[in-house]
């Protein structure tokens, strides 16, 4: 008898033919997070097994990837004979701790002389007699024992854990998303990667108003993405003479309307330059004067690219649950300002209007987007432990 790793797909189930393309990315998914250790992964359209002597290490590190609906800890039975699955099912259970079960078949080899049923009962009926203080509860056991006949083997399990789900990372492509230092934007990179987003980020910075400190943090930040399987690049954009340039020139009320215009028309540039399809941000709703839906409006004027808020409609609480289950919340507290904050104007404009606007950016050097553009400093995701050194 084998035990071995057995990963239930969940959500790619309804993905059609597209399938294979889906399985074939978390499988590379799981190599990319069991380096290190010893296993052989076997597929198949329904289901996928990992063999490995270090079942809880693989284990651990699955219930961090996205795509997997359910690990469970199975056993594999070559011989098929109802004897060999009695007996099996006796030594499966008895290291087990529990009171009540029960016991479920699934018969996907309808040439299997027995029906389901009649192999649960007889199953059930050779724990009871074999293993001492137990007893049957068809409503609520503590232990349910699967059987699985299929035509290769059987299979049982009683020990499952919930995989993380959504969609293995790059199956819906890349996208650039809008990393700042604050609680919001990791949690929307979080939310994309799990719907199967690959993610690259821009990061704007305004040395020396801003430290090195604060993009220190935003490195770490990317870096807890990476948890989850995402491998990305961060494109720092020295933004100081644009957010200088607005400073003094331009209508102070607006400076925030006017410096987000700016950082979405560099991303959108970028984000094209890197085959990204989308770019996708932290924005809420109302959450603060830039975001309320007519500074949403007036901001994504400046652009037809597709801009994903996956927080639109959260609540800061929701966001800071999710912060803190994936690790981020720590590091996004930590004090050192990023470009936004420290340009904040006392009283930013709630209810911006287009005519001033446009009227103001007349003013404005676009040449320096291209100079900040051409200026981009790449920086490829450090390992945690090098990250944490930033800090
Ligand atoms: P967060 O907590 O993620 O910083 P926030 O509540 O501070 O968000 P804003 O500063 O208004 O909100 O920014 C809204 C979004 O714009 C951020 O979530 C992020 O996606 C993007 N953004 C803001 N500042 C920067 C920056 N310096 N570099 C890159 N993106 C930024
Ligand atoms: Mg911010």
């Amino acid at each position: 008898m084998e035990k071995l790793l057995l990963i239930k797909y969940g959500e790619l189930t309804t993905k059609g033919d597209n399938r294979n393309y889906f399985i074939n990315l978390l499988v590379k998914s799981i190599e990319n997070k069991l380096v290190g250790i010893n296993y052989e992964i076997e597929n198949d359209y329904y289901r996928m097994f990992i063999h490995t002597d270090d079942i809880y290490m693989v284990l651990d590190r699955l219930k961090n990837v996205f795509g997997i609906h359910e690990i469970v800890v199975a056993y594999k039975i070559n011989d098929s004979s109802i004897d060999s699955i009695c007996t099996s099912a006796v030594d499966v259970l008895k290291n087990a701790s529990f009171k009540t079960f029960k016991v479920e078949t699934n018969r996907s080899d309808k040439s299997y002389e027995i029906k389901s049923n009649e192999v649960s009962r007889i199953v059930g009926a050779y724990v009871l007699k074999n293993i001492n203080d137990i007893s049957v509860d068809v409503h609520n056991p503590e232990v349910l024992l699967n059987v699985e006949i299929r035509r290769e083997a059987i299979y049982l399990y009683y020990e499952s854990y919930v995989g993380m789900n959504g969609y293995p990372v790059g199956t819906m492509g890349k996208a650039l998303l809008m990393l700042s230092g604050g609680i919001d934007s990791v949690v929307a990179g979080y939310l994309s990667i799990k719907r199967g987003v690959s993610l690259d980020f821009i990061y704007f910075e305004s040395i020396p108003h801003t430290s090195l400190e604060a993009r220190n943090k935003v490195i770490a930040l990317a870096n807890v993405l990476c948890n989850y399987g995402n491998v990305g690049r961060i494109y720092v954009v020295n933004f100081t003479k644009i957010q200088e340039y607005i400073y003094k020139n331009m209508k102070s009320d607006y400076l925030i309307t006017f410096m987000r215009r700016m950082m979405y028309r560099i991303a959108e540039k970028l984000a094209k330059n890197i085959g990204a399809n989308a770019i996708i941000n932290g924005e809420n709703i109302g959450q603060v004067a830039s975001q309320t839906l007519t500074s949403i409006k007036a901001v994504n004027d400046v652009t037809n690219f597709p801009i994903i808020r996956p927080l639109a409609t959260y609540d800061k609480l929701e966001i800071i649950d999710v912060a803190k289950k994936i690790g981020s919340y720590d590091i996004s507290i930590l004090p050192y300002e990023d470009c936004c904050t420290v340009f904040v104007p006392k009283h930013p404009i709630i209810n911006p209007k287009f005519d001033v606007i446009y009227s103001e950016e007349e003013k404005f050097d676009f040449s320096l987007l291209e100079n900040a553009l051409n200026d981009i400093m790449v920086i490829d995701i450090p390992t945690k432990e090098e990250s944490n050194e930033y800090l």
